[in-house]
């Protein structure tokens, strides 16, 4: 399995868990995704951080577009 890092002070991170998280995509259908909660091992540093799956960012985008083209419809409706 791949190695993550801790983006504060490059420490290889321990897996500690992990938890459920849903995400419903543009047909509807609710996906389930398993993200990692990860510690970093560094006693300075000690950060939790949760591994963010890559099906997220898209969905985000997708999410924004969405909001964007709602908010100028209203702004539309309301000059
Ligand atoms: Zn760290």
């Amino acid at each position: 399995m791949e190695k993550s890092v801790c983006p504060i002070c490059m420490g290889e991170l321990e897996i500690i868990g992990s938890r459920r998280r849903y995400s419903i995509e543009a047909t509807g259908s609710r996906q389930t995704l398993v993200v990692r909660r990860m510690r970093c091992p560094n006693n300075v540093c000690r950060k939790i951080h949760h591994e963010l799956p890559d099906i997220l960012v898209p969905y985000k985008y997708m999410q924004l577009r969405s909001w964007r083209r709602s908010s100028r419809r209203i702004l539309r409706r309301f000059p």
